[in-house]
C-alpha cells in the first residue's frame, strides 16, 4: 500500500497511486473524514460508546461500502463503473479503518460477511436486494454464532419451520452479531426442524427492522454494536433463501474465508498507529538526563517490534497475491489465510506488548490512540476462529506444503482493478488436505545471501526431519495441545516463505530481511522449546527439540542501522487533534 516496503503507513505521506482515480479519491476521503475528525473527538466517542452514525452517513453520501463490496456482476446505481471485489484495495481500507480505531473497522467487516452469503448465492432477487441496498448505503450483518454454542456452528438452535406454502417461519436466537442493531439484510444461518442432518441447513435474509426480529441488547460496551437478537415466528419466503443443505454450511466457510481476510490488516494499522505514538513519546521522554530510547533494552525493543510489523505487512501483502490469483486448481490460499488471520494478528499483540512494556503509564491515558489498541488489538486473534482453530486448519496443509511441492506459474503481485469472482464461487469447502503448494525451499534458496535466513533455513529443515524421524504418534496424533505446538513451528515455514516472496518483489533491503529472520529464529527455538517440555514429547522428539533450537547471528552494525529506521518514525504522524 506504500511503495517503501519497510515504511509504515502515513497519512500525510499516503500514495494510493497503484489504484485507479475512484479508489484513490474514496481512500484519501476516509483519511481526511477521520483527519477532519481529529484525534480529541475521536477518542471521546470511542470511550463514550457513540455509535458511529455519522462515519456511516459519510461511508453512504461517499458510496464507499458499494464502491467497494459489491462485485462486478452485481454493479448496481451512480458508483457502478468502480464497483468490484477487488481483495489489494480492500486490504488498503481495512488497514486504514483499523488504524484509525477497530470499531470503524468492525461495521465495514461484518458488512463483508453479511454479504458474503448474498453474494455466493443464486437467489437473483436476493442479490438485487442486497446491491439496492448497499447502493442507498445501508450496512449488513452475519448471523452465525449462537450464545451456547461457540465455534460447534453444527449445533444451530435457529430452527426453520416450514409453514406450508414452500416458506417456513424462523425461531432462534444469535449471539455476537455485528450490526444487528441497523443492518438492512442480515444473513442468519440456522436448519429445519424436518429435515435431519446437514441437508437441513439454511442460510437466509433477514430485515433487522422487521417487527419479528427483536433487538436485544449489545452484548459489548463498545461503540460497535455486537448484537443479540432474536427471531420469533419470523416469515422467511422462497425470496429470502439463499443456501440450502451442505452449500449453506460452505457458504459459512466460505464466507469466513472471505472475510477473516480483514483481520490480518486491521491488526497491521492498529499496531501502525501505536508505534507513531509509543516511539514519539519514547524518544521525546528524559529520565536521568537521557532520552528513555537510551536504553539498549528499549531499542531492542522497538527494532524487534518493528521487525514483526514490517513482517506482519510483508507477508499479508503477499496473501493478497494468491487470493486474487486463486482459483479451482489452485486453493494455497486456504492455507495463507489462517495464517493471516492467527498469526499476524497474533504478531499484533506481541507489536502492541512490547511497546507498551516501553511506554508504561502512558498507554493508559485517555488522550492516546494506545490506551484502545491495547484491548482492540487483543480482539483479532479471537474474531472469526480463534487462534486453535485456525491452527488446527493449518496442520490439514502440513504434509503437502512441505513434502510433496508441485509446479505452479508464477504468481505475481496482484495490484490490478479486477474483480475477484472466484471468492464467490470458492464451491465446497473439504479437500484441504489434498491441496498442493509450490516449493517452499525456493523462497528461502533465494534469499540464501542472507545471513538470518540460512539459520532458519537449518530449522525449517528441521522440522522436516521431525515429521519423517520422529513424528507425532498415534496418541500424539489425537493430543491438540502437542499438534498445535507443532502447527506453531509450521506456520513459521510458511510465514517465513510469504515474507521472502514479497521481500524480492518489492526489493526490500536485504538488512530489513534480516532483522526479521532473527526474530523468526528466535521464535521457532521457543516454540521447540515448548515441544520438548509437552507432557507426551518422547526422548527422541526432546532430542530434535534441543538441537533444533539456535542463535540468530548477531550483527550490531545491522541492529544499529534497523534502530536509525525506527527512531526516524519519532514525530513522523500525529493526528490532528
Ligand atoms: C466482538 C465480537 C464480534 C463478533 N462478531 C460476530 C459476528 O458479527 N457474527 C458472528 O457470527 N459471530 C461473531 N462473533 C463470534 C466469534 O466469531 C466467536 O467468538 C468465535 O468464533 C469463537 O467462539 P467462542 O468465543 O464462543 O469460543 P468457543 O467456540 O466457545 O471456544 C472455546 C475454546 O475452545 C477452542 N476450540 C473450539 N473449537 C475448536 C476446534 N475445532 N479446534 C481447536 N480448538 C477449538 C477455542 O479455541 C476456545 O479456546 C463475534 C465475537 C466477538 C467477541
Amino acid at each position: 500500500m506504500t511503495h517503501d516496503p519497510a515504511a509504515l503507513f502515513n497519512p500525510r505521506t499516503f500514495d494510493a497511486s497503484q489504484f485507479d482515480e475512484e479508489t484513490q479519491r474514496l481512500l484519501l476521503a476516509v483519511i481526511d473524514w477521520f483527519e477532519g475528525r481529529g484525534k480529541r473527538r475521536l477518542l471521546e466517542e470511542d470511550l463514550d460508546r457513540v455509535w458511529y452514525a455519522d462515519f456511516l452517513r459519510f461511508a453512504a453520501k461517499e458510496k464507499l461500502f458499494a464502491t467497494f463490496q459489491t462485485p462486478e456482476a452485481e454493479a448496481f446505481g451512480a458508483a457502478a463503473g468502480a464497483q468490484r471485489w477487488d481483495t489489494a484495495r480492500n486490504a488498503a481500507l481495512s488497514e486504514i479503518l483499523g488504524f484509525y480505531g477497530l470499531p470503524y473497522w468492525y461495521t465495514w467487516q461484518v458488512t463483508v460477511l453479511g454479504l458474503g452469503p448474498v453474494w455466493m448465492s443464486g437467489n437473483d432477487e436476493a442479490r438485487e436486494r442486497a446491491a439496492h441496498l448497499l447502493d442507498e448505503g445501508h450496512v449488513f450483518a452475519f448471523g452465525l454464532s449462537e450464545k451456547e454454542h461457540g465455534a460447534d456452528v453444527y449445533s444451530t438452535d435457529m430452527i426453520l419451520t416450514p409453514d406450508g406454502n414452500g416458506g417456513f417461519t424462523a425461531t432462534g436466537g444469535k449471539y455476537y452479531i455485528g450490526n444487528g442493531n441497523v443492518a438492512g439484510m442480515v444473513s442468519v444461518f440456522g436448519r429445519r426442524a424436518d429435515v435431519e442432518g446437514p441437508d437441513g441447513y439454511v442460510f437466509f435474509a433477514v430485515d433487522s427492522r422487521h417487527e419479528k426480529f427483536e433487538l436485544v441488547q449489545n452484548v459489548v460496551a463498545s461503540q460497535m454494536y455486537v448484537s443479540e437478537f432474536k427471531l420469533d415466528g419470523y416469515p422467511v419466503t422462497e425470496a429470502d433463501i439463499l443456501h440450502t443443505g451442505a452449500d449453506a454450511f460452505s457458504a459459512a466457510l466460505n464466507t469466513v474465508n472471505v472475510g477473516k481476510f480483514n483481520l490480518c490488516t486491521a491488526s497491521v494499522g492498529i499496531a501502525e498507529h501505536s508505534f507513531y505514538e509509543a516511539i514519539t513519546h519514547a524518544h521525546n521522554r528524559i529520565l536521568y538526563g537521557h532520552p528513555v530510547t537510551d536504553f539498549g533494552h528499549v531499542r531492542a525493543s522497538f527494532v524487534d517490534a518493528y521487525a514483526r510489523l514490517i513482517a506482519m505487512k510483508l507477508f499479508s501483502a503477499r496473501a493478497v497475491d494468491y487470493f486474487r490469483s486463486a482459483g479451482p486448481e489452485d486453493r494455497r490460499y486456504l492455507l495463507f489465510n489462517p495464517i493471516t488471520k492467527m498469526k499476524v494478528t497474533s504478531e499484533g499483540e506481541q507489536v502492541i506488548d512490547l511497546l507498551w512494556d516501553v511506554i508504561a503509564a502512558r498507554g493508559f491515558e485517555k488522550d492516546t490512540y494506545f490506551a484502545g489498541a491495547t484491548h482492540y488489538i487483543r480482539a483479532l486473534p479471537k474474531l472469526e476462529g480463534t487462534v486453535h482453530v485456525n491452527l488446527a486448519l493449518v496442520l490439514k496443509f502440513m504434509p503437502n506444503y512441505l513434502f510433496a511441492p508441485q509446479e505452479y506459474a508464477d504468481v505475481p503481485t496482484r495490484l490490478d482493478a479486477a474483480d475477484d469472482t472466484f471468492l464467490f464461487q470458492q464451491g465446497p469447502a473439504r479437500g484441504l488436505g489434498k491441496v498442493r503448494f509450490h516449493d517452499w525451499r525456493t523462497a528461502y534458496r533465494q534469499a540464501a545471501g542472507v545471513p538470518n535466513v540460512v539459520r532458519f533455513t537449518e530449522q525449517a529443515e528441521a522440522l522436516t526431519q521431525f515429521l519423517t524421524d520422529c513424528p507425532p504418534d498415534e496418541a500424539q496424533q489425537q493430543d491438540l495441545d502437542f499438534l498445535l505446538n507443532v502447527g506453531q513451528l509450521f506456520t513459521l515455514v510458511v510465514y517465513g516463505q510469504l515474507v521472502l516472496e514479497q521481500a524480492q518483489l518489492t526489493g526490500l533491503d536485504d538488512e530489513v530481511v534480516d532483522q526479521i529472520f532473527d526474530v523468526l529464529v528466535r521464535d521457532f527455538s521457543s516454540y521447540a522449546v515448548a515441544l520438548h517440555g509437552k507432557p507426551s514429547s518422547t526422548p527422541a522428539q526432546q532430542e530434535w527439540a534441543l538441537s533444533a533450537v539456535r542463535k540468530p547471528v548477531v550483527d550490531a552494525a545491522r541492529f544499529g542501522r534497523l534502530w536509525e529506521r525506527v527512531v526516524s518514525l519519532s514525530g513522523a504522524y500525529e493526528m490532528r487533534p
